[in-house]
């Protein structure tokens, strides 16, 4: 060793770079490990770039050898083993695995299954940090088929002609029978039944878009629709059932003969609706004179099931005991879901619920001593103590339908009518949508509307290619409808009164009244945030924890050992990658960070993967400090859940506008979606930070992941002003964001109405304009109503004849619009007898 030392200095002794002093090396050193940790080099480029970093470490500098030897024998000694699988197996994961073993957190059956449901998609992207925007760039834009688009155009348009919101809400309290047996005949409840079965075998884009076009018009109608279309009877069938149960009940569903409902909710089980006291004992009795039949005598108390009161036939889910063992060793079976005619003795169903204004069927039942034989089991005996896991399947894939689908319609609605309003309304003779209070408020309707629309259409794309991302769907569900919240909250501010007085000009207030119907169903919104997005999504959508979970609990221990290797040194390299990474787009504003696309959007794509990285890396510390603890931090888990959420809600808002061919007028909107997602995810890390109980942790990840400080700011209220013109005039952008939703010609409807007032107004502004200069330079009188200043303008030669009549055409349009319902004094009349100005 001396003589190669001697022979070293002899070579270099007079090279350039011997005079390279200690701290250049070790600045170097930390270039390349960044570099590397970076780029997310495997294991063993990092080692062979790090010995040969060494060797010309040790080559080039005379002066510190015996420092570079001892650092090289460290790095021996800890890159030997941890490049040896056997090795790094025994000495370092199989002692990690049995402490893992000891304090993973104990995860019963229900969970277990509520967890591993559904697909991972996008939602994988996002949680490692590096997301593949090809993987999301590349899904197809779904587009209907010509007899889906003709559904939409035929029977849902006049579906929508025959509903009338007011008589269903306010007078007789059910759809009316024509609707009903509309419904029936054009197969409405059967639209993901399969056409062989006789149903209409739609996409699930068309499924979303006839929800639209409904719930646009009534929400008692789109109610009704839904749910035979999501989580029911006919969607259990179709995944689990016998051949002969649905050859027997899925031609009778998809042409009405029966209607279903589905109850899992009790009253002492509702969000926790796996601890129903329902139950069902396996045993012998007389079935429809036969003895002897192997069947389950059931009890239960169920509540709050849609379409129940008017239901043919009940999906139910009950506990199922076995105690004689008659279908196997098994005692407890478990949740198991069956289907029965309400018609079964012992069966009291029929009363109902009044969910807010919502008139759809909503009600409670009960059974007592009812019996059934065995093969009433969805899915027969083989699927009995099964009913969790098929629930879970079937709602990851359900919730990203229906509540999305309406909470959008919602959203579209009020866009259109608000925006047009505010351009009619005026007040201190502007309309109210140019004072900047109200454009504030019209800009996040419409910016909030471009946000639920993107994450519905690009949601459903992915179910139709197969997946059922049930994070995601989780995400999409809780979001669209607490945006709805916001955002008919800011459509009722700008309608004011016209909004609050109901009656059937008002469209807007029976949707505001709506609202939490949907924030409470499939998944209460409040538990859907704080345990489900960040809960499933740290379990399922995370790289590497659901495989260390695998193997923790895998009985075969060689398995175990090499699953769990493989991902724990998975899992530490993605953590160092992110925090290298997390760091260097922090320091850098993400300018460096390669974007897929050019233009007004590029810049949202880096600052996105930015914040990817920021959340992976937070995800990885929350969970390593604070350990099975954080199933009951709600608060920390629900601000993890908003970063995650937001990230995906911006990546739909960038693929739609991809999708819909990055159109300039749609830029503002783009613009504002994704900026007001940033800040978002901003708000929920600043508050995460703030609150988290390991305040060094804390301190190093504001560090790293906002190393300059605050990154993004909510859009800018020019931004907001472009978006709030664009729902305040018709143009192919407002037309595009409002797409979907049942548009009446007719001034009878409050939107036709509204809209032609909207183009009598836009054409008779000129005119109004050159009045008021008139009034201002006192040509005129300050101060009367409409009629005389437009006759004194013709008068003083100010406006001709014609351009009276436009402006007299504008002023009733007008008048028209602004009108609200009255009624007789004690309300008798569910018809107002006058509209008062
Ligand atoms: C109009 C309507 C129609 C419905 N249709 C059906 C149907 O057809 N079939 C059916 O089976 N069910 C149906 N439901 C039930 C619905 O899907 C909900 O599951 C149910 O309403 C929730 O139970 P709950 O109302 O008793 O709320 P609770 O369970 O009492 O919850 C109250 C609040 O506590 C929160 N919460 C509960 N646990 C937690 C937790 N661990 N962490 C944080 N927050 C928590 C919830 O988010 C909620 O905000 C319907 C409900 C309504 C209102």
């Amino acid at each position: 060793m001396a003589r190669i030392i001697s022979q070293r200095y002899a070579w270099f002794d007079s090279h350039p770079l011997k005079q390279v002093n200690t701290v250049f090396w070790i600045l170097s050193a930390i270039a390349v490990a960044w570099a590397l940790a970076y780029i997310r080099a495997s294991l063993a480029v990092a080692t062979l770039v790090a010995a040969a970093f060494l060797i010309l470490c040790f080559l080039i500098t005379p002066s510190s050898s015996l420092a570079i030897i001892f650092i090289s024998l460290i790095f021996i000694l800890i890159a030997l083993p941890l490049n040896l699988p056997a090795l790094r197996q025994r000495w370092i994961s199989a002692p990690v695995l049995r402490i893992f073993r000891k304090i993973m957190p104990s995860v019963s059956q229900t969970e277990r299954e509520a967890l591993e449901a559904g697909t991972v998609w996008w939602d994988g992207e996002l949680f490692s940090g590096k997301p593949h925007w090809k993987k999301l760039l590349s899904l197809a834009p779904a587009t209907l088929s010509e007899e889906e688009q003709a559904f939409l155009d035929g029977p849902v348009d006049e579906l929508c002609q025959m509903l009338d919101d007011w008589k269903i809400t306010h007078d007789i309290l059910d759809l009316p029978e024509d609707v009903w047996q509309f419904l029936k005949d054009q197969r409405f409840f059967s639209m993901i039944i399969p056409k062989h079965y006789g149903g209409l075998g739609f996409s699930t884009l068309a499924h979303s878009a006839v929800v639209v076009k409904i719930a646009s018009r009534s929400g008692s109608a789109a109610g009704t629709v839904m749910v035979p279309n999501s989580l029911g009877p006919a969607e259990l069938l179709l995944h689990y059932g016998t051949e002969d149960q649905k050859d027997y009940y899925l031609p009778r569903l998809a042409s009405g003969k029966e209607i279903p409902c589905f109850a899992l909710t009790a009253p002492e089980a509702g969000s926790d609706a796996a601890a129903m006291p329902d139950r069902g004992i396996l045993c012998k009795g007389e079935f429809q004179g036969e003895n002897d039949v192997l069947g389950i005598r059931l009890d239960w108390e169920k509540r709050y099931t849609t379409l129940a009161p008017i239901a043919t036939v009940l999906g139910l889910a009950f506990k199922l005991y076995d105690p004689e063992h008659l279908l196997g060793d098994k005692e407890d079976i478990g949740i198991t879901l069956a289907l029965i005619p309400v018609d079964t003795p012992g069966i009291s169903i029929g009363r109902r619920h009044i969910p807010l204004n919502m008139m759809f069927q909503n009600g409670p039942h009960s059974g007592k001593d009812v019996f059934i034989p065995v093969d009433w089991i969805i899915g027969g005996p083989p699927c009995a103590g099964k009913g969790w896991r098929m629930l879970m399947e079937r709602l990851a894939v359900g919730r990203s339908v229906s509540l999305p689908a309406s909470s959008t319609a919602i959203a579209k609605l009020s866009c259109r009518f608000t925006g047009a309003y505010a351009r009619v309304r005026t007040q201190f003779q502007l309309p109210i949508g140019y004072f900047e209070g109200v454009d504030e408020a019209l800009a996040r309707i419409a910016g909030y509307t471009y946000m639920m629309d993107a994450a519905r259409i690009v949601t459903v794309n992915a179910v139709d290619a197969g997946e059922q991302p049930s994070v995601v769907s989780a995400i999409v569900k809780y979001h669209s409808t607490e945006n709805i919240r916001k955002v008919v909250n800011d459509a009722m501010d700008v309608l004011a009164g016209a909004g609050i007085s109901l009656g059937p000009r008002n469209m807007l207030g029976p949707c505001y009244q709506s609202v939490p119907v949907g924030i409470t169903v499939e998944g209460a919104n409040i538990l859907t945030r704080s345990l489900i997005i960040f809960g499933q999504g740290a379990v399922r959508s995370h790289p590497y924890v659901y495989k260390e979970m695998q193997a923790v609990s895998d009985t075969d221990s060689r398995r175990a050992l090499r699953n769990f290797d493989k991902a724990l040194f998975g899992h530490i390299g993605l953590v160092i990658g992110n925090l290298a990474r997390t760091l260097f787009m922090g320091l850098t504003g993400g300018h460096f960070i390669p974007s897929p696309v050019s233009g007004a959007a590029s810049a949202y794509y880096q600052r996105l993967e930015r914040m990817s990285s920021a959340f992976s890396l937070t995800a990885d510390v929350t969970m390593l400090s604070l350990g099975g603890a954080l199933k009951r931090k709600e608060k920390l888990s629900g601000r993890l859940a908003d970063v995650f959420s937001h990230l995906y809600l911006a990546s739909c808002v960038l693929k739609h506008y991809e999708d819909q061919g990055r159109l300039e007028s749609d830029t503002p909107l783009m613009r504002w979606a994704c900026e007001q997602s940033l800040y978002e995810i901003q708000q929920a890390f600043n508050s995460l930070l703030q609150n988290f109980p390991n305040r060094p942790l804390a301190w190093l990840l504001r560090l790293l992941i906002f190393p300059g400080g605050q990154a993004f700011k909510a859009p800018n209220d020019k931004l907001g002003h472009k978006i709030a013109s664009l729902i305040m005039e018709p143009s192919a952008a407002r037309d595009r964001l409002t797409h979907g939703i049942f548009q009446s010609d007719s001034v009878q409807d409050p939107l036709g109405r509204v809209e032609d007032a909207l183009s009598k107004v836009i054409a008779a502004e000129p005119i109004r304009k050159r009045i008021h200069t008139a009034i201002r330079e006192k040509q005129l009188p300050t101060d009367g109503p409409d009629e005389e200043f437009i006759d004194q303008a013709v008068k003083e030669n100010i406006i001709s004849n014609e351009e009276a009549e436009l402006v007299r055409t504008a002023v009733a349009a007008r008048r028209e619009v602004i009108k609200v319902d009255d009624f007789p004094p004690d309300l008798s009349s569910g018809e107002p007898v006058n509209n008062s100005v």
